[in-house]
């Protein structure tokens, strides 16, 4: 109820930049100046996951833009996630066109959607494929409730506790069909992975993924996991 509530009173008060949180004055924005400038562009190179042709990741998550992240994926403030895709879009179209036809989402099991009321991911991946001019299509289904990813330091445990939990639904859309895969944050890589899996036994001719945050590789080194970044 609290988020909620909180979620309401975001949206009845004067708009706030939606990562440091301070009034705007400009309300056309949904960043502050300062924030704007700021933004944490990624520029480690791209985790190599499996079973994909190459991604794309958009930010560091860190600082500011993580504590955004973490209101917009728990805290109700699903509103975000149109900005986010927007931004995504961008890194979309710089480093991954022509490598794709179909759009898709790493979905979270019904269960959790159900609590939280939205699928992160699915708003990035709506919002992200509006502006690229193409429609998300459903192609996967979370079928087995996972702990979060997050609670798992060592990324072979984090290859185990995704195994088989995606199936290929619609697989008239996947088979030989070129598909971008998109996440919100990638840290070993081992839930996009085996969602690209899952859509090349499906028929997919070729999968890429785009991710709106990752970890510094540097971070991703130390068996620090406790934040809430997963599922
Ligand atoms: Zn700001």
């Amino acid at each position: 109820m609290l988020k909620l509530l909180q979620a309401a009173l975001d949206l009845l008060y004067p708009p706030k930049c939606i990562l440091c949180r301070k009034l705007l004055n400009d309300v056309t924005q949904p960043l502050c100046p300062g924030c704007m400038q700021a933004l944490p562009d990624y520029t480690d190179r791209v985790p190599k996951v499996r079973f994909t042709a190459g991604g794309a990741v958009m930010f560091f998550y860190e600082g500011t833009l993580r504590e955004s992240f973490l209101r917009y994926k728990f805290g109700g403030l699903s509103f975000y996630g149109r900005t986010y895709g927007q931004w995504l879009s961008t890194v979309i179209r710089a480093k991954l066109s022509g490598e794709f036809d179909a759009v898709t989402w790493v979905p979270v099991s019904a269960a959790r959607r159900f609590r939280r009321g939205y699928d992160q991911s699915q708003i990035l991946c709506a919002a992200a494929a509006k502006a690229l001019g193409l429609k998300p299509q459903r192609m996967l289904r979370k079928q087995i409730h996972t702990p979060p990813q997050s609670r798992l330091a060592h990324a072979e445990q984090r290859r185990a506790n995704v195994s088989n939990a995606f199936a290929a639904v619609h697989v008239q859309d996947i088979r030989g069909r070129r598909i971008l895969l998109i996440d919100d944050i990638v840290t070993t890589g081992a839930t996009i992975s085996e969602c690209a899996r899952t859509l090349r036994m499906a028929g997919a001719e070729q999968v890429v993924y785009a991710a709106f945050a990752a970890p510094r590789i540097t971070q991703t080194k130390d068996e620090n996991y406790g934040n809430q970044t997963d599922s």
